[in-house]
């Protein structure tokens, strides 16, 4: 749309920066299966993101998908409903079955508190989400995998780059997926990788985004064709030395919102956790409509109509959708938290180039929207 400002807009570098990458790629005429850019972007990821091993993907469905396969998980998987729907999406694509329970109204991350009580002899693994890179109760849900034996994969699509006390939060649980698509904070255009603990795990995933083969003649599982070429793995390694830069901008765009928006009646904004290096990936408000004079939706519409295209994530939740909604454990009913805050939240645009007017404009619309509601 012409003149839209959306909710995210990639981290493109310098065209001109792109073009002699682009060359090797021609000179070499390697243009997938682990070429050199694929292993170049491997290493200066896992260095950069302080991750012992990591396996390119195409994108980060078929990384969360590859990740359960590569650890064997069967039956019942607890998970979030208030995520990007990919998340649950990836069980079904194994054959498993979803288990919804509630968020943290805090962290809006899965409530490890309400796990223990979702758990049958079918259960095996736990699907928690670092919603908008704000770290997951990693302990207490690490505590309750140790408990009952269950295995912890992170969907870390919005994790990019985030370091709690120091460390990065992509070493918790027994994987973690990223996803590099064009709207995440670094993007391959579309991506996504698979962080393990192990050489020999990461072998095992390697194999399996390749069909499964582990030599010419060796098929080990009926794996899929999830691996990352090398024009995007190129890219991923131009994008890499600009992403402090783009991290910075960020930072300052949300400084900006949350000095202009933290003392707004009826408006709550993300608690950011004590020692936390975050990466600013996404600026969600939560209306209260009653107290803020205006619907969630009401200011969605208007900002719509100005060309400003917020986005409500995430509603409706996963488990609202038709494929989910028939399981017993998506009765909204047992998730109000995560309904509630489904019906209050909105995502105003952040990004390295969002300028300061723009974004002056974004600040006004919202507190112009409000209206005092009627006497009753
Ligand atoms: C973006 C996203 C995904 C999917 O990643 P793709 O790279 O688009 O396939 C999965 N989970 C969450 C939470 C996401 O935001």
């Amino acid at each position: 749309m012409a003149n839209s400002i959306t909710v995210t807009s990639p981290l493109l570098p310098p065209i001109e920066e792109f073009i002699p990458l682009l060359q090797r790629i021609w000179d070499s005429k390697r243009l997938t299966n682990g070429g050199p850019f694929h292993e170049q972007l491997e290493q200066e990821l896992a260095e950069y993101l302080g991750v012992q091993h990591i396996s390119l993907f195409c994108n980060g469905t078929l990384a969360l998908v590859t990740a359960l396969q590569a650890l064997r998980i069967t039956g019942e998987v607890i998970t979030t409903p208030y995520s990007f729907v990919a998340t649950a999406h990836s069980l079904l694509w194994n054959n498993l079955k979803p288990v919804f329970v509630d968020i943290d109204p805090v962290t809006m991350n899965l409530d490890p508190r309400r796990i223990a009580e979702a758990i049958t002899p079918a259960t095996s693994a736990i699907l928690p989400v670092h919603c908008y890179g704000i770290p997951c109760d990693v302990e207490g849900i690490q505590a309750v995998a140790d408990t009952y034996g269950l295995k912890v994969i992170y969907d870390a699509a919005h994790a990019f780059g985030v370091r709690h006390n120091g460390v990065s939060i992509l070493n918790n649980g027994d994987l973690s997926i990223l996803s590099f698509h064009a709207t995440k904070v670094f993007n391959t255009f579309e991506g996504g990788a698979i962080i393990s603990p192990d050489e020999k795990t990461k072998r095992r995933i390697d194999y399996l985004k390749n069909f499964g083969f582990a030599d010419e003649v060796t098929v080990i599982a009926p794996g899929i064709n999830g691996k990352m070429n090398e024009l995007q793995a190129a890219f991923g390694v131009l994008q890499l030395r600009h992403i402090d830069d783009a991290l910075r901008r960020r930072q300052k765009v949300f400084e900006y919102y949350r000095s202009a928006l933290e003392s707004i009646e009826g408006i709550s904004l993300l608690e950011q956790p004590q020692g936390l290096d975050w990466n600013y990936s996404y600026f969600p408000i939560l209306i209260d409509g009653e107290r803020f004079g205006t619907s969630r939706d009401a200011v969605y519409d208007r900002y719509r109509a100005e060309n400003i295209l917020v986005r409500r994530y995430f509603y409706p939740l996963i488990a609202e959708f038709p494929m989910y909604r028939g399981l017993s454990s998506s009765d909204v009913s047992q998730l109000n938290n995560a309904y509630t805050v489904s019906r209050q939240v909105l995502c105003l645009p952040i990004y390295p180039d969002l300028d300061l007017k723009a974004q002056q404009r974004i600040i006004e619309i919202l507190l112009t929207a409000q209206v005092p509601l009627p006497h009753a």
